[in-house]
């Protein structure tokens, strides 16, 4: 049975650091009035970390603390969740996936912009590469519900945040909001 969602879907932008989840999401954020979440913000903010990643050098967040901190917010519905990875979410949380892709040589730019160097670049490069967020949310939710979208360009942010706006009033049709 789906879940009951007051105050609207919830929806998860996930991808390689550098695709432009913070872009797409702030954006939509103010054009839905969904409420965003920045979960490596979130773990910040509060401390939820649990050891560092060597090789990504990024420190490990505290899994079962960020669930906790979110589940409220994610009951309620209404949100926008941006974070790397999305396995370890409840999966009765989404109803849509969306990751986003980068080609290699952008996204190589963007993430040098950012100070990423050596190892960490690398690291980085090889997980957009290999695809191994869309395989893992593959992986984790159904695949009906996880969509990708490319985010190389300007014009391909302003359509991905159509195509998502679209599917929120959908939904919210659908749902009688
Ligand atoms: P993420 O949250 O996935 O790490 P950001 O939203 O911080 O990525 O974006 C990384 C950089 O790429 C920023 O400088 C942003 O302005 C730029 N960017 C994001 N999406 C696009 C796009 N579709 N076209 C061009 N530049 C983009």
């Amino acid at each position: 049975m789906a879940a009951v969602r007051p105050r609207g879907p919830n929806i998860l932008v996930t991808g390689t650091p550098g695709t432009g989840k913070t872009t797409v999401s702030e954006h939509l954020a103010q054009l839905t009035g969904l409420k965003y979440i920045n979960v490596g913000q979130l773990a910040t903010d509060l401390n939820l970390f649990d050891g560092y990643d060597n090789e990504l050098q990024c420190p490990i967040i505290d899994e079962d603390r960020v669930i906790d901190e979110m589940e409220d917010d994610l009951s309620a519905g209404g949100n926008i969740v941006d974070y790397h990875g999305c396995e370890f979410f409840p999966e009765r949380w989404f109803d849509i996936i969306f990751v986003l892709r980068t080609d290699n040589s952008i996204l190589y730019d963007r993430l040098e912009n950012r100070g990423y160097r050596g190892q960490k670049l690398e690291s980085n490069l090889q997980c957009e590469i290999f695809q191994t967020i869309l395989d893992e949310a593959r992986e984790s939710y159904k695949t009906e519900i996880v969509h990708e979208l490319q985010s190389n360009t300007s014009e391909q942010l302003e359509q991905n945040i159509e195509q998502v706006q679209m599917w929120i009033n959908q939904w919210k049709a659908q749902h009688g909001q």
